[in-house]
């Protein structure tokens, strides 16, 4: 039974990282905004999620993506500080930037590729030979060839983001409707006007879809739906911290180690495509064992201490290798704008889509250019 019916001048539905943060931004430029969450805030991707902030240290070209995730990156620093402003939390943002291991002749094969081009293009990476890595993070394993270094690419703590989000989103007035899912979308012709509830009756010209891996899922008549989000689960798991601390993230091909300022080391990570099955399994965390060893071997005397896994929204059908976020107003409907689909980089891509997205609900256009990431582009009318 519906209890109310309320008015606002957009709604958000998903209250992670990047519905949060675009919250915020509508919140600041003084607009009536109500967020959705069926659950309580930041606890899906947004909770799992690693806070690697790298452009770079996995990046094979230089297209439109790595242009949207380097516009991004520049704009941390800042992000960060306004956001501790306005919060009082600190999102624990960290420079000493990201070693990459060549452990094999494959290894070296694909780290020879990327710094290639990246060296050419005039990015900022550097090599480092095997006794220079171990001078700075001594734990690495003796197997060791030589590495790069990506100094500006960074670190967040996600927790803590996703809570000074949720905080400053408050400060800006932004009403959390927790603990309640959006049901359907209402429609007035080809206009969005409003988001059901169970309970209640959100009316709006402006329903911003930032549900991670479910903004899909029921919210969009299906004969309109190109593109879908699908879950990737990836399992993950902290370890206690070893003797002297490691202070930078720490990749190998196959692995990677972040170090927390509160004692303990983030190890990840799987990809596998199983649904909406969030479990933590034996074969996973056994995966992720292994390699975090084959990384910094002394991690065998250290406790495990937790695991998890969270679900990364991949949008479909995949364009590159499916990293593409969707951002933009729905072709078949007025008002209806996505911002979801951030797959492995939502932490990073959460500044520049808080930005771009709220531009364009203020403004009708963004800063910005954000037409390669338009859902348009899965229609085949590209006139749209
Ligand atoms: C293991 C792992 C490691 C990762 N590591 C990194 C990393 O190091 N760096 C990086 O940049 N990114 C990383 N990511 C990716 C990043 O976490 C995601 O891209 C990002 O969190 C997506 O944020 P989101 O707000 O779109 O989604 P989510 O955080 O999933 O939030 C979506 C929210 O919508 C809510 N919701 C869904 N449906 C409804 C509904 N119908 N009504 C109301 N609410 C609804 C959900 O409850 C959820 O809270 C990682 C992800 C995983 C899983």
């Amino acid at each position: 039974m519906i209890e109310s019916i309320e008015q606002f001048d957009a709604v958000v539905i998903g209250g992670g990282v990047i519905g949060c943060s675009i919250a915020w931004r509508l919140g600041q430029a003084g607009m009536r905004i109500a967020v959705l969450e069926r659950g309580s805030v930041g606890v899906e991707a947004s909770r799992a999620a690693g806070g690697i902030l790298s452009p770079l240290a996995e990046a094979d070209r230089a297209d439109d993506f790595f242009r949207l995730c380097m516009a991004s990156r520049a704009m941390y620093a800042d992000f960060a500080r306004e956001l501790r402003d306005a919060s009082g939390i600190d999102i624990e943002y960290r420079t000493e930037g990201i070693i990459y291991l060549a452990l094999t002749e494959e290894d070296e094969e694909e780290l020879d590729r990327r710094w290639e081009w990246q060296h050419r293009a005039g990015l900022n990476v550097k090599r480092l030979n095997a006794e220079c890595v171990r001078k700075l993070e001594p734990h690495v394993n003796e197997k060791l060839r030589w590495a790069l270094k990506f100094p500006d690419d960074h670190q967040v703590n996600n927790l803590r983001l996703a809570k000074a989000l949720e905080m400053a989103a408050q400060k800006s007035h932004v009403t959390f409707l927790t603990h309640t899912e959006a049901t359907s979308l209402l429609f007035d012709g080809s206009s969005v006007r409003g988001v059901k509830t169970h309970r209640n009756e959100l009316r709006t010209d402006t329903v911003i879809i930032a549900a991670g891996s479910w903004s899909t899922q029921h919210l969009e008549p299906v004969e309109s739906q190109d593109f879908h989000i699908v879950p990737v689960r990836g399992q993950m798991l902290a370890i206690e911290m070893p003797a002297p601390p490691i202070q930078h993230v720490v990749y190998s091909c196959r692995a990677y180690l972040v170090p927390r300022l509160s004692g303990y080391l983030i190890a990840g990570s799987t990809t596998e495509h199983v649904g909406y099955d969030k479990r933590v399994t034996a074969g996973g965390v056994n995966s992720i064992i292994q390699r975090a060893i084959e990384i910094a071997p002394g991690l065998t005397e250290q406790a495990m201490i937790e695991t998890w896994a969270g679900l990364r929204p991949k949008a479909t059908p995949a364009q590159d290798e499916g990293d593409w976020p969707v951002l933009g107003e729905s072709p078949h409907t007025r008002g209806l704008i996505y911002a979801t689909g951030h797959y492995r980089n939502g932490i990073l891509l959460t500044p520049i889509t808080a930005k771009a997205i709220s531009e364009f609900v203020l403004r009708g256009e963004s800063s910005f250019n954000i037409r390669p990431f338009s859902p348009k582009r899965f229609t085949a009318d590209l006139s749209l």
